[in-house]
């Protein structure tokens, strides 16, 4: 049996793989991708990408519609749309708004209206993505994964990879071979929903998206993919025929004269689960795989999975060039398994969850939501150690191991745009000189105070928009 090399194997094809797939690409890494499925699962889970989610997409060309200015996802506990509207209720009770901390806002796509544009981006970008394959098996050693695949022929074959990123899910095979244990409150419970179309629109227009149907006979929870389809979750596990979903349906809506498609039903194991690793020699957890978090307002399941891809491509490709030792590596583990679980402590100290699972976040403090956002603090990086996990970005001034801030530049770019392909030193005089491998860029004031630089002073920025260190002069 012949066998096939590639730097990096990815697992899964789903938003998680794709995205470490275009970001690898984004570096030049040339990787392959095998995913069981021909096409995108036609029930969508994730619908809500987020501020940073914006900010790596633009990196790779993908820029999705914003949500408008001032948007905020609204919940209300209803009888039926058309029923009785009881509260409203907020995802972090007194929240303080947002600050202009980014060029982007978050934006509202359904994921398999997304994964397409994700997948065609890649492919574009000499990603070589294999539908209908799958990973059978893999073994490691000190030099690579030898992966044995099998595609939708049945033929099976192998593949020698430098390094593999498992992207598949929350049952993770990968993750199992590896017995690699999780820690959390668990799985919560099965849910089943119905995802159908119907012209509902006028009941968005007082800006409630999200909507907890509370009827002696039918728990359940209603919402909308923004795009003509809707979903409605079962809090329970019960096989529902076609006339009792339609039922449901008409139930919750409050009216029985509205022409309803119904187009799939789903079955859902709601997981709280963090790996206890997110690496085991050359194979990487990221996404689902690594973390399943359940749906929030936050929306940290799948938002969280492409930032996992984000933090690793780099690193994958300076290890896989020779510019950095093997042991960058290890901070993949360190940065984003604390971001994973910082996720998980903040969605279960909130009132959403908090009942699901007493105990799990006793003593947690909420966190600013802006700032789990765009100002979560990589410990790898930080020099003082008191530093807290999370501040809002306005908050920080350039401290070693946050997010480089944006600023808005004379012209009307953002500091951003600096950021994303390599290493970058944003210096306050012209005393410092560029090293091979690293631009040099001059800070004007606005910048300056940003990133807490003195008048003769500078901060290394990574590849991944991260400050790695500052110093006072060269
Ligand atoms: C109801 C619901 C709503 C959600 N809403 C949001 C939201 O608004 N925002 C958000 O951020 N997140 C949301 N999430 C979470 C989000 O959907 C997941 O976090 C996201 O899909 C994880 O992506 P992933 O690529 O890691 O894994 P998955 O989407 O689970 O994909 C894993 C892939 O791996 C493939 N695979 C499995 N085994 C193999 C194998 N042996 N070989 C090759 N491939 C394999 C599978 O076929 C699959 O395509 C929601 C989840 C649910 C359940």
């Amino acid at each position: 049996m012949s066998t096939e090399i590639t730097p990096v194997l990815v697992v899964g094809g789903s938003l998680v793989g794709l995205s470490t797939a275009l970001f690898l690409a984004l570096h030049e890494v040339p990787c392959v991708l095998v995913e069981p499925h021909l096409a995108s699962h036609p029930h969508p889970r994730a619908v809500g990408f987020t501020t940073r989610t914006l900010e790596l997409l633009h990196l790779v060309g993908i820029e999705l519609p914003a949500i408008p200015a001032g948007f905020s996802l609204k919940r209300a506990r209803v009888e039926s749309l058309a029923g009785t509207w009881h509260e409203e209720s907020a995802w972090t009770p007194k929240a303080q708004p947002m600050t202009e901390d980014s060029p982007f806002r978050g934006a509202a796509i359904a994921q398999d209206k997304l994964e397409p544009i994700l997948r065609d981006e890649a492919k574009r970008r000499g990603a070589d993505i294999r539908l209908g394959t799958e990973l059978v098996r893999f073994e490691q050693d000190d030099d690579g994964v030898t992966a044995h695949l099998r595609d939708k022929s049945g033929r099976v074959y192998m593949m020698r990879a430098s390094y593999m990123v498992a992207c598949d899910g929350n049952k993770s095979p990968v993750r199992e071979a590896l017995g690699i244990p999780r820690k959390g409150p668990g799985p919560l419970e099965t849910m089943r929903s119905v995802l159908f179309k119907a012209p509902l629109e006028s009941y968005l227009e007082k800006g409630v998206h999200q909507f907890e149907i509370d009827q002696p006979d039918l728990q359940a929870f209603l919402t909308t993919y923004g795009d003509g389809r809707w979903v409605l979750m079962f809090k329970d596990d019960l096989e529902r025929d076609e006339a009792a979903l339609r039922l449901a349906i008409n139930k919750a809506i409050g009216k029985d004269d509205i022409p309803i498609e119904i187009m799939t039903s789903g079955r859902w194991d709601l997981t709280a689960l963090v790996a206890t690793r997110f690496s085991q020699g050359r194979v990487f957890l990221a996404g689902d795989a690594a973390h399943t978090l359940p749906p929030t307002r936050g929306g940290y399941g799948a938002n969280t999975g492409i930032h996992d891809a984000h933090n690793l491509a780099w690193k994958l490709k300076e290890v896989l060039s020779g510019t950095s030792e093997p042991s960058l590596l290890d901070t993949y583990d360190a940065e984003r398994r604390p971001a994973a679980w910082t996720r998980l402590e903040q969605t279960f100290v909130r009132p959403d969850y908090a009942k699901r699972a007493r105990g799990f976040a006793d003593g947690v403090a909420i966190l600013d939501e802006a700032g789990i956002e765009l100002g979560q603090l990589y410990r790898t990086l930080a020099t003082d150690p008191a530093l807290p996990e999370a501040k809002r970005p306005d908050e920080w001034r350039g401290e070693p191991g946050t997010r480089a801030p944006h600023v808005k530049l004379e012209d009307g770019s953002s500091t951003l745009d600096w950021f994303g392909r390599g290493w970058v030193l944003v210096a306050a005089n012209d005393a410092w000189r560029a090293k091979p491998g690293v631009v040099v860029v001059h800070a004007p004031e606005n910048v300056r105070e940003a990133f807490g630089l003195t008048s003769t002073g500078a901060a290394l920025i990574r590849p991944d928009g991260y400050i790695a260190w500052r110093k006072d002069a060269p």
